[in-house]
């Protein structure tokens, strides 16, 4: 059966969305819009998954918004709200709980991540969250996801319940008028030189919005000195830089901050390195630093003015929610019929 294309992504609001986001994430969501109906969702009941102030939360929740509207992505064209606000996420979240495997879930490796050596002390949420993100898509019956490289293990579990689903409930989902097929078995879109961002002073950790050390990454909001100075710092090995990609291979360092130049400047590593093989770091350091004052000053920008405005933002969020549920409802419906719960 052919699914109509939709594209669906989430950002947690745990805190300042950095140039990980952006270029893993955010800069596809602006592309995808010229050709797909997109959905983006800014994932509140994921972030409490952790510990989350109330006081701050609705303040990340209004940032993350202000940052994809700053970015490019236009709210009228597309779709985008906070997850709470549309209750089919959890509600659907929980049949998929039914359908999931704890075995699958074990394997996931964000849970061990987060969760650390006490892992007898993390929230059910932040074990259930696949579930949940499964919910998010789903709902919409979404076609194409497009998530950093660490989310991939995530879109896999999603496209294991869409189909375990799909076959647990295959005569019910015919008996509907469904097909073979309820839920599209989504695609992950995860391309480009900088799908996995690492972080400015450990080569082998991403580049996370949770991680303790602010110097780990470039905050949207950082200011051009800050953003200068912290890729100054930014580690990396004495050698100079590489005229062919094969001599990245063991300097994750060097292939980070040439994945970003890349990503930024919308080239490949080997044209970055065809151009600045040869250079010292320092040298490659200030073009850095040029090119993301450039591309991220006019960002800041706008997320600045879109910030003094919070109730045009939860307008924004609000008629957001209001189109999305008109889908997810539809959706819901489907499903509490096929399973065979009785509804209103
Ligand atoms: P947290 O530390 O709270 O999990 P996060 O920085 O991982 O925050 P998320 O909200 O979990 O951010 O992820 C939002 C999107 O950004 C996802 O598509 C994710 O794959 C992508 N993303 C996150 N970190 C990176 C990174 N370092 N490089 C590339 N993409 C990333
Ligand atoms: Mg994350």
């Amino acid at each position: 059966m052919a699914f109509k294309e939709r594209v669906f992504s989430g950002v947690q609001p745990t805190g300042n969305l950095h140039l990980g986001n952006y270029l893993g994430a955010i800069v596809k969501f602006v592309a995808l819009q010229q050709s797909y109906d997109c959905i983006y969702c800014v994932v509140d009941l994921h972030a409490i998954t952790v510990w989350q102030d109330p006081e701050e939360l609705p303040r990340n929740i209004r940032e993350v918004t202000a940052a994809f509207i700053a970015c490019g992505i236009d709210p009228s064209r597309n779709i985008i709200f906070n997850q709470s606000q549309v209750a089919e996420h959890a509600e659907l979240a929980w049949i998929f709980n039914c359908v999931a495997r704890i075995g699958w879930l074990n394997r996931m490796t964000q849970f061990k991540e987060k969760a650390g050596k006490d892992r007898e002390n993390a929230s059910v949420g932040l074990y259930a969250y696949p579930c949940l993100m499964a919910a998010d898509i789903l709902a919409y019956r979404a076609t194409h996801v497009p998530v950093g490289e660490d989310q991939k293990q995530h879109l896999e579990l999603a496209r294991d319940i869409a189909q375990k689903f799909n076959n647990d409930f295959s005569a019910s989902i015919r008996a509907r008028g469904h097909g073979d097929a309820f839920f599209p078995l989504t695609e992950p879109l995860i391309q480009g030189p900088a799908t996995r961002v690492m972080s400015l002073r450990d080569g082998t950790k991403k580049m996370s919005k949770s991680d303790a050390s602010d110097q780990s990454r470039i905050n949207l909001s950082d200011a051009d000195d800050l953003i200068a100075q912290k890729i100054r710092r930014a580690r990396t090995d004495p050698h100079p830089l590489p005229s062919e990609g094969a001599g990245l291979e063991d300097r994750p360092e060097a292939d980070n901050l040439v994945g970003i130049y890349a990503a930024l400047s919308e080239k490949t590593k080997a044209e970055v390195l065809a151009a600045f093989g040869g250079a010292q770091f320092s040298d490659f350091k200030a073009a850095l630093i040029d090119l993301l004052i450039a591309k991220l000053g006019p960002i800041r920008g706008e997320l600045k003015r879109h910030l003094q405005d919070p109730a045009a933002i939860d307008e924004v969020l609000a008629d957001g929610a209001e189109r999305a549920q008109r889908i997810a409802a539809e959706t819901m419906k489907a499903v509490k019929d096929i399973v065979g719960l009785v509804r209103r």
